[in-house]
């Protein structure tokens, strides 16, 4: 493994120009310099103000309904162990995220970027959104401070998901769709990059994952390990140890690095990262596996693994799962791929279809279609283990969103 930024700690991250190793950074136009230096410096200061993380703090408790619980997956253990040698088997434990407010855990890192640019004086808010979940919670959380809200959408994923933009809609904000490329979430993210810089005064603009040029990453995540500050203490409170292996499913990286984040100094602890295989990792276009099956390039102000062809440009992912069909993944994770801390894996779709429904018919619990991805790998990888061994995984999200793509995928009319 190589070395960590500072000696000792691969918590460190990023350097002051906004890397971890080779990636991140701030790659924008001119134009848009200002801006993020903006929410750079106004991050600071809020970091260091006790009344802002309070603020933060209470909505997360009474709001969202943080801290989600940490529940053992004794039906799923017990299921697993079937087909493990005799007397193995590793636990199955699980982040039950999916039980935030919204059903996900975009909203984590949504209230902490709204309350930022309340405290900028920003008077509205963009945002960009693939599936919709994201634009679900920054329209939930305008609502609640009575911010107008614009999201940008591409134009093909509005036709896929007309729930999320009717909620959206209900909650008061305006959608505005893509037409540009593929008009998918890569085009969204174009798009809103775009308004920003033309309405650099009154806008802020709040990010899904963490992508996007410096400071963005490191924000985004620093909200999102909630969910690992969280879990390592339940974990320690329940079984009086750390957890052996850390499982979280890779779109853009957010929840992942959240859940990983808090552990990172851990030595004991291993994490795997689980990106989108789509049809097959060998099929091009197929699949949503940036680490497994990319390259580094710059995309969306910062450099990281990507998905592009042979000249270099971006690729559309493919995934059952339209949250983890980003062709790119945060900076930070990338670092961790190249120096070793965490490995990637990629699950497929059928794998994830499997994954979704034995979880709902063994915990009672409908997955969403990305934390499946995890569950998939989790499904190989605990047979494989010691009965000792805890194999914890991030529930990012919860199911209701993917009926209806699930009943299709079976055959089913509903
Ligand atoms: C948006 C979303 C993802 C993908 O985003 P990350 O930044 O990789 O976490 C994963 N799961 C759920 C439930 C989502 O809504």
């Amino acid at each position: 493994m190589n070395k960590p930024l500072l000696a000792n700690s691969f918590r460190t991250g990023p350097d002051a120009n906004g890397r971890f190793g080779t990636f991140g950074g701030r790659y924008v136009a001119e134009t848009l310099m200002p801006l993020i230096l903006e929410v750079e410096a106004a991050y600071k200061a809020a970091r260091a103000d006790d009344s802002f993380e309070a603020e933060w703090r209470r909505l997360l408790k009474d709001y969202v309904g943080r801290p989600s619980p940490l529940w053992f997956a004794e039906r799923m253990t017990k299921h697993l162990r079937q087909s493990a040698p005799r007397g193995g088997g590793a636990q199955v434990w699980m982040k039950r995220d999916e039980l935030n407010h919204t059903g996900a855990h975009k909203i984590n890192a949504v209230l902490g970027q709204i309350l930022l640019a309340r405290r900028m004086g920003k008077k509205r808010i963009i945002a960009e959104t693939g599936a919709g979940q994201h634009g679900v919670a920054t329209a939930t959380a305008c609502a609640l401070f009575d911010l107008p809200c614009t999201v940008f959408m591409g134009a093909t994923d509005v036709e896929r998901q007309q729930p999320n933009v009717f909620r959206m809609k209900l909650l008061g904000a305006e959608v505005v769709p893509v037409t540009s490329g593929a008009a998918t979430l890569k085009d969204a993210m174009n798009e809103a990059l775009r308004h920003w810089v033309a309405n650099v005064t009154d806008t802020y603009y709040c990010i899904g994952t963490v992508a996007g040029p410096h400071p963005y990453p490191v924000m985004v995540r620093d909200f999102q390990s909630v969910i690992g500050e969280e879990a390592r203490a339940q974990m320690l409170e329940a079984t009086g140890r750390l957890p052996d292996t850390l499982v979280a499913a890779i779109g853009g990286g957010s929840n992942a690095m959240g859940l990983f984040h808090p552990f990172l100094d851990d030595a004991s602890v291993a994490m795997l990262g689980v990106e989108a295989g789509g049809h097959g990792l060998q099929i091009e276009g197929g699949h949503a596996a940036s680490l497994s099956g990319g390259r580094p390039g710059v995309l969306h102000g910062n450099r990281t693994y990507l998905l592009q062809d042979a000249e270099g440009q971006i690729l559309e992912g493919h995934s059952i799962s339209a949250g983890l069909d980003y062709p790119g993944v945060g900076p930070e994770h990338s670092w961790l791929h190249e120096i070793g801390r965490v490995k990637y894996v990629a699950a497929t779709d059928a794998q994830a279809l499997n994954a979704f429904q034995l979880c709902s018919r063994l915990e009672g619990i409908i997955p969403a279609l990305e934390p499946a991805h995890a569950l998939a790998h989790v499904m190989e990888l605990a047979p494989t283990l010691p009965a000792d061994h805890i194999l914890l995984m991030n529930m990012c999200g919860r199911g209701d969103k993917d009926i209806f793509a699930v009943a299709k995928h079976l055959g089913v009319t509903l």
